[in-house]
């Protein structure tokens, strides 16, 4: 059975419906990204999987339960975000063990876990350092590690490298691949860049106007192009 499963979903602000009847179903370790120009509701679409907001009609399964029915902090999810969000007085490891603190985790449960992920993305260096003290691509990091920690069986990525100059987007894209595989879990990614969705993306729906016009792996969606 699909992992997430997203059934006429509709999601409008007043008049307008950013998300139009769309339907998707994302299996259990797929690397899946959403790909479209700005404004055909990727991030709407995201944020309703993340269960910030909810949709206007249509339900949304995770691993076969109804997220409405689930309170949110024990849905199986975590969200990264464009922006990183991290907190600026904080050193990159308290950055990264906050959420698990949050969470009542044990210290040295907490200790080994940072440290495994620091080293995942190659923070080791820089575990006392501040956010103002980091490069973009080090933020970057922060904010994945920081998503990474908290083992989300489904990681939503909101366009993570789009911040990165073009050089450490396309490092940062093996790196992010290599990462899902290693861990196994659920990667959903939003980009509006079609060589970055072919390069990461076990399959791809393209979307236009709140709606998915095409769906498929990249061979697939390259066979056919639109
Ligand atoms: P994308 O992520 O693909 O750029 P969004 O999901 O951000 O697209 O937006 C989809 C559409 O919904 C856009 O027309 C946007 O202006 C609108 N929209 C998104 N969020 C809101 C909101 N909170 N209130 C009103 N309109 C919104
Ligand atoms: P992105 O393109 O990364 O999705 P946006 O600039 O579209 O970012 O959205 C940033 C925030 O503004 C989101 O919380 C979204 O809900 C809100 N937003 C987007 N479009 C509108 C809109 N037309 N009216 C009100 N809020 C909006």
């Amino acid at each position: 059975r699909p992992y997430v499963r997203l059934q006429n979903i509709v999601k409008r602000y007043g008049a307008h419906a950013a998300i139009d009847e769309l339907s998707l179903d994302i299996f259990q370790g797929e690397f899946f990204a959403l790909l479209g120009p700005s404004g055909c509701g990727k991030s709407t679409l995201l944020r309703m999987l993340a269960g910030f907001t909810e949709p206007t009609s249509g339900r949304i399964l995770l691993d076969g339960e109804d997220v409405a029915a689930v309170p949110p902090y024990r849905r199986p999810v975590n969200m990264m975000f464009q922006s990183y969000a991290l907190f600026p007085h904080m050193t990159v490891e308290d950055n990264i063990a906050f959420g698990l603190k949050q969470d009542g985790v044990a210290r040295a449960e907490i200790r080994a876990r940072v440290d495994e992920v620091v080293q995942m993305v190659q923070l080791g260096p820089f575990v006392k350092r501040k956010p103002h003290q980091l490069s973009g691509g080090q933020c970057q990091r922060v904010a994945l590690a920081r998503s990474l920690v908290k083992r989300p069986k489904l990681l939503l990525l909101d366009e993570p490298l789009g911040a990165l100059d073009k050089k450490l987007r396309e490092q940062t894209q093996f790196e992010l691949m290599d990462i899902r595989a290693k861990l196994g879990m659920t990667f959903v990614i939003v980009t509006h860049d079609q060589a970055e969705a072919m390069t990461m993306a076990s399959r791809i729906a393209v979307m236009d106007h709140g709606r998915i016009v095409q769906v498929g792996t990249p061979a697939e969606l390259y066979e056919y192009p639109e």
